[in-house]
């Protein structure tokens, strides 16, 4: 991966500490994304990554002397800033986090006045200011305030607490034994909260915010090897893993078996559209376990592009009752448009509360699909050759192209799109069986390098 090259992309910017991530280019967007909030109220939280201090500095002070009042909420799950910016009515936010990727990279998230991510032409219109430099910086005496707002992951807490479809003394009353791995970040500032107010027995793992990730932070089946012997060993009910920012969620049965990110999604699907029949929004790459799920219980399924905001708008647009992402993303509107692991960890413990049996049991009930996912660094193949090219070769098949291009079959899909957040091509493939998604993925990975 060339780590030299800074990601601009409708997510925000995101780069390499101390080589593609700067402080000039930190100074540069901030600046840019202060200019375009214009003054006002603009929150900033941050994960707990080591370089998250140095780029928050330079992030508050670039929004200082762009005449905003920065409202600092500290460490913060990244749904926690999308909140806070929301329910102050703040023109902006800035989450400081690389979400998943590694300990050496950081990023700034960018967020609008409703608290959910830009769209496509925001982030352009900020881009834009960042390329010509036409930062507007404020004279001495109208330079903005710094406030702090130490309380945000509480109230954030109290959301989820207070929603319709979450009973607390219930859940209470099954005293749930949880492990929870927070893998350093900071999803350790509102989790453990969490399962304390729902009357959980938790063991914490890795739920210190300090920001050196014992092991890969992306909470996929392989990167849960010591959550699951930690759930068989203290004989729990279900193992917790949380992304850095606390965004994405995965879950382990009381066996000891991670479930697979795309199933969080499933299984909040499944609760939610049991109870409320409207609109459910997926992503292209999300499993057709949710799909059917969704269609089982009367509601209508509408696909998007990759990306939480191409969700999130979709999801407004509809009034949608549940959507997210098959990586871990629960996305309920009555809490925020955007994805939340704490939300999507509520849901799962009110499902398994109201369903009485295991985890394993509700998991098997489900459709079973299984996803396999590759990824191709960017060599010397021109990607979007590539990618045109295999749309010629499928043109036989049914062929969406929502967002890159994704042939589908019957019960069986496979999807290339280059990556939004990194110098890779994904590949992702889903069939009944793990053989047969393999198969699909090597197929495409195949008709790319060729
Ligand atoms: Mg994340």
């Amino acid at each position: 991966m060339s780590d030299s090259r800074l990601m601009i992309s409708v997510s925000g910017i995101r780069g390499v500490v101390g080589q593609s991530l700067t402080p000039e280019k930190v100074v540069k967007f901030a600046s840019a994304f202060g200019t375009w909030c214009g003054g006002g109220k603009v929150v900033v939280g941050r994960d707990s990554r080591v370089s998250g201090e140095m780029v928050r500095g330079l992030v508050v002070s670039s929004l200082i002397a762009s005449g905003c009042d920065v409202v600092d909420i500290g460490l913060a799950a990244t749904p926690t800033v999308e909140i806070t910016t929301k329910n102050l009515k703040a023109r902006g936010g800035i989450a400081i986090t690389a979400s998943h990727n590694p300990i050496q990279w950081n990023a700034l998230k960018l967020i609008g006045p409703r608290g959910m991510f830009l769209t496509e032409s925001q982030s352009a219109e900020v881009l834009e200011i960042a390329k010509n430099r036409n930062f507007v910086y404020a004279p001495w005496d109208s330079l903005g305030r710094l406030i702090l707002q130490p309380d945000a992951s509480k109230i954030h807490l109290q959301t989820i607490l207070d929603l319709d479809l979450i009973d607390v003394p219930k859940i209470q009353a099954r005293s749930f034994k949880v492990v929870l791995d927070c893998v350093a970040g900071a999803g350790a500032l509102i989790a453990p909260l969490l399962l304390q107010a729902l009357g959980c027995e938790a063991h914490y793992l890795h739920c210190e915010p300090h920001g050196i990730f014992p092991r890969n932070p992306e909470p996929s089946a392989e990167n849960l090897k010591e959550l699951s012997e930690a759930t068989l060993k203290h004989q729990a009910d279900l193992g917790i893993a949380i992304d850095p920012d606390a965004d994405r969620v995965a879950f382990v049965s009381e066996k000891g078996i991670p479930l697979g990110e795309e199933y969080s999604l499933a299984l909040a699907v499944a609760f939610v559209t049991k109870r409320k029949k409207g609109a459910v929004v997926l992503n292209a790459s999300t499993s057709l376990a949710s799909e059917d799920i969704a269609l089982q219980n009367g509601c209508d399924v509408f696909r998007t592009r990759v990306g939480e905001i191409n969700v999130s708008t979709r999801m407004q647009e509809l009034d949608a009752v549940i959507g997210g992402e098959g990586n871990g993303g629960v996305i309920l509107p009555e809490v925020h448009l955007g994805r939340d692991a704490a939300t999507g960890i509520a849901l799962v413990l009110q499902l398994m509360t109201e369903q009485g049996k295991p985890l394993s049991e509700i998991h098997q009930a489900l459709p079973q699909y299984s996803i396999v996912k590759d990824r191709i660094e960017l060599g010397k193949t021109d990607p979007d050759a590539a990618i045109e090219r295999i749309q010629a070769d499928f043109s036989k098949n049914r062929i969406d192209l929502t967002d890159g291009v994704k042939i589908l079959f019957d019960r069986s899909w496979v999807h290339i799109r280059k990556s939004n957040t990194e110098p890779i091509v994904r590949v992702i493939a889903e069939a009944p069986t793990r053989d047969a998604a393999a198969a699909l993925c090597k197929k495409l990975r195949d008709a790319f390098e060729s």
